[in-house]
This record gives C-alpha cells, sequence and structure tokens, in this order.
C-alpha cells in the first residue's frame, strides 16, 4: 500500500551513496546515505521473516510504502526491497552506491576496524558465532544475500565491538582462570562502539577541540545502554562485557547481576541455559521491573503513582550513577559527558536524575537548558562547571557508512574522501 507518492530527491549522484544494511535473526533494517551530507536518502525495514507475513516498510522523500507479504528468508527479503527501490525510489543506479555498509555485532579480538568483505572475512566471522550466537550468524546472512544481489559493490562490515579493542588489560580482562578465559575467548569487548566513536567525535568537532584533548564519558542511552570512557579519543573502559548484556540496566536486559543468581536459579529454580538467558535478556531490566521497557510509559505509570515504575526508575537511574562516578575515578579529570540514543536524546527526567548532586565534582545540568528532546548537538551544564554535559544525537547509519568509504579508499577502491561535517559548528543552549 503507498500511503504517497515519493518526490525525487535533490542529494542523489553527487558523492555516491552508501547502503547501509543492519540484518538481525528475523529483520534487516536499511538506510541509504548520503556520507557527505549525512542525510538518509531512504530506510527501511523487513520484519517477521520467515513467519506466514512479513512486513516491508520503506522510506523515501518523506513517505512510506508497505508491503505485508511472506517473506521466506533473508534474499527473499533483500529482493523485495531491491524491488522497492526500482519502483518507489530512489534509482540505486542514480544514487550511485559506491559501497554496502553491513553492521556486524562481535568482532572479537580479531577485528579491531572496519574490513572488507571477502571469503576469508566471512570465515572469521562465522568463528565468532559463539560469542554472539543470536546476532553474528544473523548478520553474516545479511552480508551474503546483499553480496549476492549486489555483487558489483564493494562491501564493508563495521564491528560494535571495534571501538573498545583499545581498552586496556586491566579494564579487559575477568578476574578468573586465565587459563579458561583464554581458551573460550572470555573478556570483556564493549558493544555500540560505533555510537561511541561517532558521539565522542562529534563532541570534538562541535566544541572546535582537538578529540586528543578531551576526556569524556559517553551515555548511549537507548533501548540497550552502555557507558564509556574515553580519553583521548581512545576508548578506556566501558560498561558492556563479552555480551552486550553486562552494565547498565537496559529496556529488557538486567545489566550487572551477581554471576552466582545463574547458578541460583540453575540448581533451584530448575532453569535451563535457555531459560536464564531469556530471563536476563528479554525479561529484565525496565521491562523486568515495571512491565514496560519504554520510558515514556515509565514516567506516565510514575505519575499514577505505580511503585514498580517509580522502583524501576530509582533502580535505573542508581546503576547509572554508580558508572558515573566509577568513570570519573578512571578518568580523574572529565571534559565531556554526553547523552545519546533514545533515552539519553530525548528523556530531561532521566538526565536530570542522573547528574544531580554532583556540583561538588564540578558537574551541573541546567534546567532550563536541558528541557526537551535535542535533535542537534546542545550543551545542558551551566557556564560555570568544570566538566561541560551535553546531548549528542547518534547516528550509526551515518558512521558505517563513512566507515565503509574510508575502508574502499584505503583499498584503493572509489569512494569520496570529503569528510566535511555539515552538523552546527557550535552548541546551542536551547
Ligand atoms: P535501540 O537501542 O533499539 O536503538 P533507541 O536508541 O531508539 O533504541 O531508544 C529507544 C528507547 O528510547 C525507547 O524504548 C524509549 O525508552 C526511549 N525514548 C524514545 N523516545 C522517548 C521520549 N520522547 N521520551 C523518553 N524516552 C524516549
Amino acid at each position: 500500500m503507498t500511503i504517497t507518492q515519493p518526490r525525487p530527491h535533490s542529494a542523489l549522484g553527487a558523492h555516491g551513496s552508501v547502503l547501509v544494511v543492519n540484518s538481525g535473526s528475523s529483520s534487516i533494517k536499511y538506510q541509504l546515505v548520503n556520507p557527505v551530507g549525512g542525510e538518509a536518502i531512504a530506510s527501511g525495514i523487513v520484519e517477521r521473516i520467515g513467519e506466514d507475513v512479513g512486513t516491508v516498510k520503506h522510506t523515501f522523500a518523506g513517505s512510506t510504502t508497505q508491503r505485508d507479504e511472506a517473506i521466506a528468508d533473508h534474499g527473499a527479503g533483500l529482493r523485495v526491497v531491491l524491488g522497492l527501490f526500482e519502483e518507489i525510489g530512489p534509482d540505486l543506479a542514480a544514487a550511485h552506491v559506491v559501497a554496502v555498509g553491513h553492521r556486524v555485532v562481535h568482532g572479537g579480538s580479531d577485528f579491531t576496524g572496519p574490513a572488507l568483505v571477502d571469503d576469508d572475512v566471512i570465515a572469521r566471522i562465522d568463528a565468532l558465532a559463539p560469542l554472539a550466537p543470536l546476532h553474528n550468524p544473523a548478520n553474516l546472512t545479511g552480508i551474503q544475500v546483499a553480496r549476492e544481489l549486489l555483487p558489483d559493490v564493494p562491501h564493508v562490515v563495521v564491528f560494535d565491538t571495534a571501538f573498545f579493542h583499545t581498552l586496556p588489560d586491566a579494564a579487559a580482562t575477568y578476574a578468573i582462570d586465565q587459563g579458561v578465559a583464554t581458551t573460550y575467548g572470555v573478556r570483556r569487548y564493549g558493544f555500540h562502539g560505533t555510537s561511541h566513536e561517532y558521539v565522542s567525535g562529534k563532541v570534538a568537532r562541535v566544541l572546535g577541540r582537538r578529540i586528543e584533548e578531551l576526556n569524556q564519558i559517553v551515555l548511549h542511552l537507548g533501548n540497550g545502554a552502555s557507558a564509556s570512557a574515553v580519553r583521548g579519543g581512545v576508548a578506556v573502559e566501558t560498561s558492556m562485557g563479552l555480551t552486550p548484556l553486562e552494565g547498565l540496566v537496559m529496556g529488557t536486559r538486567s545489566g550487572d547481576v551477581d554471576p552466582a543468581v545463574l547458578i541460583h536459579l540453575q540448581r533451584n529454580a530448575g532453569m535451563s541455559v535457555d531459560d536464564i538467558d531469556d530471563l536476563l535478556n528479554r525479561r529484565s531490566g525496565l521491562k523486568g521491573l515495571a512491565g514496560e521497557n519504554d520510558f515514556r510509559e515509565i514516567h506516565r505509570l510514575v505519575e499514577e503513582g505505580d511503585p514498580s515504575a517509580q522502583r524501576a526508575l530509582d533502580v535505573y537511574i542508581h546503576r547509572l550513577r554508580k558508572y558515573v562516578g566509577a568513570y570519573l575515578a578512571i578518568l580523574g579529570r572529565v571534559d565531556v559527558i554526553t547523552f545519546t540514543a533514545g533515552v539519553g536524546e530525548n528523556d530531561d527526567v532521566v538526565r536530570a536524575l542522573a547528574l544531580a548532586g554532583l556540583e561538588p565534582f564540578g558537574i551541573a545540568v541546567d534546567p532550563e537548558r536541558n528541557a526537551g528532546r535535542k535533535k542537534e548537538p546542545t550543551t545542558i551544564s551551566p557556564d560555570w562547571t568544570s566538566t561541560r554535559v551535553m546531548v549528542v544525537p547518534t547516528n550509526e547509519e551515518l558512521a558505517i557508512a563513512r566507515q565503509a568509504i574510508a575502508t574502499i579508499e584505503k583499498a584503493g577502491l572509489e569512494g569520496t574522501s570529503d569528510e566535511t561535517d555539515p552538523a552546527p559548528a557550535a552548541t546551542g543552549h536551547a
């Protein structure tokens, strides 16, 4: 069903574009990105792959087209998407797609940056499946079908873990038998790296500072949530570990629990490994505490006097503050604390509570500057603080697109070296 007629898009063709693909177990998200201007030319999602009725939503030039039909597998899903590009637009040939950038969740210790896809890279991602059984095989399926359907374009993989390959040994190591740890790759890898790298880089550009001069804490608070400490552009600590389960309270994930909770439940509640996986990844966090994983609902319930929702908010904020405190100690001096992602960009209550009462550390949030949702980089601290507090919207698709361009250029393939960042040059105090 077409909702409205698309208009032609002006950004096509000038510098080429990158198709960014994020393939999950039953979904494919995609975005056609102008890596120079930064805008999404078109975007969409294929959902419920393998079910009786799947859905494809394709957005171009302000209008969304939806198709409801059975989508047998990822290949069929991507074929529908390519058909929609042909039928609705934009024309991929005219958009001059110079690369396809694929998000891959786990790069293990192996991948410290993006990589041009070849058979060897595919085999190495495949070998990492035991570390990310839900994600890497699904990512790989997307890469394989995209390579088959778009064989003439270079494909680049960008890893969620790569930015955190610089974690010092002391931060990356779990205090367990190192024989077991080494054999099974049990260490802290960190996730959301593309976002933490993009946001910390953007902060430096917006402030007109060299990233090497800045000590930063980045709080990526979405459905998944993670914190990072970044010294001079180099990640030195992050809250996620072997998997994206460790650390902060999230929408449906527990974050930190005593590991003995798992042993206790296995021994005494008759729960299997899969039951516990489901409990901690899908039935915990805000959802487990209050029955809702969306902060808009949590706030609504708090206003109604719901004690579970109040407790969920309290537990969430308590954990977040613990990490902020820890990263103050790790960095010593913190120049900027930045909120990003769905909650970080939109929820002024969470931002205010997260940093309340930290004036003795030179940290404060100005109520007027903090108020409301932030669509642009914004400073929300008062002028007197030694640590600036900001909100900077993340853009993982753009970051993947730019990394894809840099990778194909490095490999001597086609691309554009224009690194212009058209975002606002100064922080608003809105
Ligand atoms: P994901 O991790 O799935 O990419 P997002 O970064 O898009 O998640 O964040 C989604 C979450 O952001 C929602 O579950 C909700 O809690 C929060 N959120 C979105 N909009 C608002 C809003 N206006 N106010 C408060 N929270 C919001």
